[in-house]
């Protein structure tokens, strides 16, 4: 089994410190490739410094919507800048989360807009943060829709009538742990719409640990095998084909260059 985690965070803690072994622990479980994502411009730097560091590590650049009340006149220009490494395959995460509002809406939608408008100009995919505002993200994504070709809803957790949505305008949808957990019965009528060609695995580590480990507290990606045979079995189909048709598509949505698997 050769699975790629399309959305982690192996810059945060505890998980920096220990990356050696995280990255050993996670090819030993058959997750061999990673794509570790920026949440602000620091961290963002961050991820092209560690993935530089590993084959088969990339990075993604981008400013969460969390962090969005910090971005400065230039932090588009830098994050511009970052984004050529050879290594970045995305920009993001960005989006909109109108649960926490710990960035003022406006400056949500301003830095979220700004970075499609980047995503658009480097040709790059987009990584899409979204809580507690759907019809919001939506929205703003629609404006984008003719220039930004590929775009992840991660931790994807809406309901059957979202995902239809997604899917309806050509997008894809990412799940983590989250659908595992025993009340995301909306999670998983949800991922059962969404054919293989669109579907993405990830973790959100060090975040949202997959059932039967859900009480281990630092998530970390080899774990992330739990959530593969999880949605394996919900679609009845053989692990292995499933890893495989995910994995084809994780590639195909990240233009991941040539390699080994990626
Ligand atoms: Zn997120
Ligand atoms: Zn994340």
């Amino acid at each position: 089994m050769q699975l790629i985690d399309t959305h982690c965070h192996l810059t945060f803690e505890p998980l920096d410190p220990d990356i050696d072994a995280v990255i050993e622990r996670s090819k030993a479980a058959g997750v061999i490739s990673w794509i570790t994502v920026g949440t602000n411009l620091p961290d963002s730097r961050k991820t092209v410094e560690f993935a530089s560091r590993f084959d088969n590590l990339y990075a993604a650049v981008g400013i969460h919507p969390h962090d969005a009340k910090d971005a400065a006149l230039d932090t588009l220009t830098q994050l511009r800048d970052l984004a050529q490494n050879i290594k970045v395959v995305a920009i993001g995460e960005m989006g909109l989360d109108f649960h926490y509002n710990f960035s003022k809406q406006p400056d949500q939608l301003r830095v979220f807009a700004a970075q499609l408008q980047l995503a658009a100009e480097l040709n790059l995919p987009v990584i899409i943060h979204s809580r507690n505002a759907f019809d919001e993200t939506i929205d703003v994504l629609d404006r984008f829709a003719k220039s930004v070709k590929n775009i992840v809803f991660h931790c994807f957790s809406g309901s059957p009538e979202q995902a239809k949505q997604v899917l309806d305008r050509g997008h894809y949808i990412s799940f983590t742990g989250v659908v595992t957990f025993k009340n995301a019965d909306r999670a998983r009528q949800a991922a059962d719409l969404v054919p293989l060609e669109r579907l993405m695995l990830e973790t959100d580590s060090p975040y949202m640990s997959p059932e039967p480990v859900r009480k281990q507290k630092i998530n970390e990606p080899a774990l992330m095998t739990h959530t593969a045979k999880f949605l394996a079995d919900l679609k009845k189909i053989p692990l292995e084909g499933f890893a495989a048709a995910v994995t084809a598509t994780s590639k195909a949505f990240f233009n991941h260059p040539p390699g080994p698997i990626g």
